[in-house]
């Protein structure tokens, strides 16, 4: 029989050994698990280069670093090379001048070739989103390294959905959707980034969360920081090539609110009123629009769709409640509907009430 000391000792050891088996983990896999499922691969045969839209930032177009510096503020150590941006092993990274917040990216790079070094040191480097979040690059077109750090992974957080990538040398595409974090005016997280990546022009990133700021060998808690920040590119080391980059700036992403329906004084009308309303209302060679009442809710109804909504603002002027479209009718001396006329999208349907 065990002793009392043992009893509570027992007692006291069994809620330790249960949190630590419960602990709550945002992953199923320890950052940089080589266990981790690597995401299979998938032929992609870009078109490129894309040239830029008309509303693109360019930041890079073969002819000059102007939109680019280095970390201290000085002139940016990268080299161009037949209209290319080399990463320069030992310059540093290099950063925009301009700060972004919500933006869409594209950019074109290469890993070197010939290709040297494995893992994590072949054709290494980084698109830093904020200079925070990075979208690794790597050569992975075959090269084993751990699935959170190959190509098109948002580094130590999520691997890609699949593999797409090109052989060392070849031009490789990624666009990004990029949404920045949101914080509170206390320094808390409102909402996470998120970001939407395509490699090669395949899927391989919708909508991730981003959990904080992307690191070697752990999970970063966010931290309070400006809406917009410069883009980095990373020196891991290797020469890897860029180019054709540009951006465009996203709005911020509308919320609902008030403004998001109008809301006009709504008239109050028995169901006595409204029945005047009520029936068949056509014009040559267009279906009906059908009028109908239940309860106090009047309705329209054209061909085959379901019944919209009417809100009565007067006597001869309706809206719908969830379609941008008005009903104006005419009433007769005795304030009975003769016609109507329906606006919708910048049109006006006339129709008369049919018998
Ligand atoms: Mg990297």
């Amino acid at each position: 029989m065990q002793s009392k000391q043992a009893l509570i000792a027992a007692a006291l050891a069994a809620p330790l050994l249960t949190s630590a088996a419960t602990a709550q983990s945002p992953v199923r896999w320890k950052i940089h698990d080589m266990g981790r499922p690597v995401p299979p691969k998938v032929v992609s045969k870009p078109q490129l280069p894309v040239p830029p839209p008309s509303d693109a930032i360019v930041l890079f177009d073969g002819s000059d670093l102007a939109q680019w510096r280095a970390l201290d503020g000085s002139a940016a150590k990268w080299t161009i090379r037949d209209g290319s941006l080399a990463a320069v092993p030992g310059g540093g990274a290099v950063f925009t001048r301009q700060g972004f917040g919500d933006i869409q990216l594209h950019l074109e790079w290469a890993a070197p070739t010939p290709a040297r070094g494995k893992g994590q040191g072949r054709g290494n480097s980084g698109v830093f989103l904020m200079g925070k979040y990075e979208v690794q690059v790597l050569d992975s077109y075959d090269n084993v390294t751990y699935a959170d750090g190959q190509a098109a992974a948002l580094y130590g957080q999520s691997p890609p959905f699949v593999n797409a990538s090109r052989p060392a040398g070849e031009w490789q595409s990624y666009d990004i959707v990029f949404r920045r974090p949101r914080f509170r005016p206390d320094g808390s997280v409102e909402q996470s980034a998120r970001l939407t990546v395509f490699h090669n022009g395949v899927l391989v990133q919708d909508n991730t969360e981003v959990w904080g700021p992307t690191a070697w060998l752990q999970h970063l808690p966010y931290k309070s920081h400006p809406d917009r920040l410069p883009l980095q590119l990373q020196d891991h080391g290797n020469p890897v090539l860029y180019r054709n980059i540009w951006v465009r700036e996203l709005a911020e992403e509308p919320r609902p609110g008030p403004g998001m329906h109008q809301t006009r004084p709504i008239a109050t009308m028995t169901a006595e009123m409204l029945d005047r309303y009520v029936g068949r209302y056509g014009s040559a060679g267009q279906q009906p629009a059908v009028i109908s009442r239940e309860g106090t809710t009047l309705s329209v109804r054209f061909g085959f769709g379901a019944p919209l909504e009417m809100l009565p603002h007067s006597s001869t002027e309706f809206s719908l409640r969830w379609t941008a479209a008005t009903l104006i009718f005419d009433l007769d001396p005795s304030g009975m509907p003769t016609s109507l006329t329906f606006h919708i999208g910048g049109d006006a349907r006339p129709a008369a009430k049919l018998p």
